[in-house]
């Protein structure tokens, strides 16, 4: 691993179309001018100024198309992806751990991820490899980090070092989260599915909704925002009371089924509360405990009543890749979405509801973060698994002659 790097150079990419993220917007033979992290210019080809292009290194992608940097609202590099991540994760040492997620950082950005929010990493790793790769040092992502994630005692996710009891338990995470660089505030509101409860029910939350209050408050305070972690309907309701920013999962699972509750939903859009439903790959052959048509029945609704929708795939959990999420993102479909809909959630969207203003979209001013696929992908969403070339503050990422495909992203 090299120090950290000079400053990217100038970039001049044209393809045969490029998609902004926002409004519809596609540019037939668009271009985008980069300099350092960000980008400069954006339009078609033949109107780029000579003079803001002076010295850029130029780039012609034929029969492909330029987007922003997809963004998975939702991931744990710390875990592996396999059968028993949490258990597996018990016998390492954070050096271990670090290392292992350096390698799947690089292996999202292969796959043309360019920014992740972090749900849960022990040590609070997930800041330290952000300060990695914001330096330079590290190949991957931008890193949201949500350090320590907050469960009660003996709950869902406390391998993750973060049980609390009281409100100053809890402040002593954040503020030691805070202090490591995260940005978000992770809580675990229900019990979970893949990692031992503790008897608490993925339905109800597992907290006193006044300690649950008093906790979002302070985070707030500190400036971070909230994701809660909520499996079922009544855990959906308690994390949004609570001043929730953002509710992963939402099942809408109760004792005896589902429960889709239009309060809640209208709740959730009156507060402008997101949605983070982590659907990998797998979803739409789902049929155990949460059945695709149930599923998809549930998308349609959060979508129906105006509920803000993140894209995320929990990767990091039993058979979820930290490469996984282009694959899933047909599975938006459901919503209603075209494929051009679907980058918009993709990029944009997802972008601005986990506060990542600068990036999402291909417009001057934000990030260099600029994904070269193969073919259209407005008109087929599969060739987002076709990645040419990948910018992340632009720096180039070459996914194809990369040896990032050959290794297992686990
Ligand atoms: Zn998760």
């Amino acid at each position: 691993m090299s120090a950290r790097s000079a400053e990217p150079a100038a970039l001049l990419w044209s393809a045969d179309r490029l998609v902004t993220g926002r409004d519809r917007n596609v540019v037939p033979g668009g271009a985008v001018l980069t300099r350092g992290a960000r980008i400069v210019w954006v339009g078609p080809a033949s109107d780029v100024p000579a003079d803001l292009a002076r010295g850029a290194v130029r780039r012609h992608f034929d029969g492909a198309t330029l987007l922003p940097g997809l963004i998975d609202a939702h991931t744990h590099l710390a875990l592996d992806a396999g059968t028993s991540p949490f258990s597996t994760i018990q016998a390492l040492d954070a050096g271990t751990v670090l290392a292992q997620m350096r390698e799947r950082a690089r292996a999202a950005l292969a796959a043309g991820v360019t920014t992740v929010r972090d749900l849960g990493a022990p040590w609070r790793l997930d800041a330290l490899l952000r300060r990695e790769i914001l330096d330079g040092r590290t190949p991957g992502p931008t890193v949201v980090a949500a350090g320590v994630p907050l469960t009660v005692p003996g709950g869902h996710l406390a391998v993750l070092g973060g049980e609390t009891a009281t409100l100053a338990d809890a402040q002593a995470v954040i503020r030691a989260n805070r202090d490591a660089g995260c940005r978000w505030t992770k809580i675990v509101v229900t019990g979970g599915f893949t990692s031992g409860s503790g008897g608490c029910s993925p339905y109800a939350s597992a907290w006193d909704q006044h300690l649950l209050e008093g906790i979002v408050a302070f985070s707030h305070a500190e400036g971070m925002p909230v994701a809660a972690h909520a499996h079922g309907t009544a855990g959906i309701q308690a994390a949004a009371a609570a001043g929730a920013d953002s509710i992963e999962h939402a099942t809408w699972m109760c004792a005896d089924g589902f429960d889709v509750d239009a309060l809640t939903l209208a709740d959730l859009a009156r507060r402008g509360t997101a949605v983070c439903t982590s659907l990998n790959s797998a979803a739409p052959r789902a049929a155990g405990r949460l059945p695709w048509s149930e599923r998809a029945r549930q998308l349609r609704a959060m979508h129906h009543h105006r509920v803000p929708l993140a894209v995320g795939t929990d990767c990091g959990i039993p058979g979820t890749a930290h490469t996984g999420l282009p694959v899933s993102l047909p599975a938006y479909r459901a919503l209603g979405l075209d494929p051009l809909g679907v980058i918009e959630l993709a990029t944009a969207t997802t972008a601005r509801l986990i506060g990542e203003h600068s990036t999402g979209e291909l417009a001057p001013g934000r990030r260099a973060d600029v994904l070269a696929v193969e073919g259209d992908p407005t008109a087929d969403l599969e060739q987002l698994t076709r990645p040419l070339a990948v910018l992340t503050r632009g720096r180039l990422h070459h996914p194809a002659t990369s040896d990032d495909r050959k290794k297992d992203p686990r």
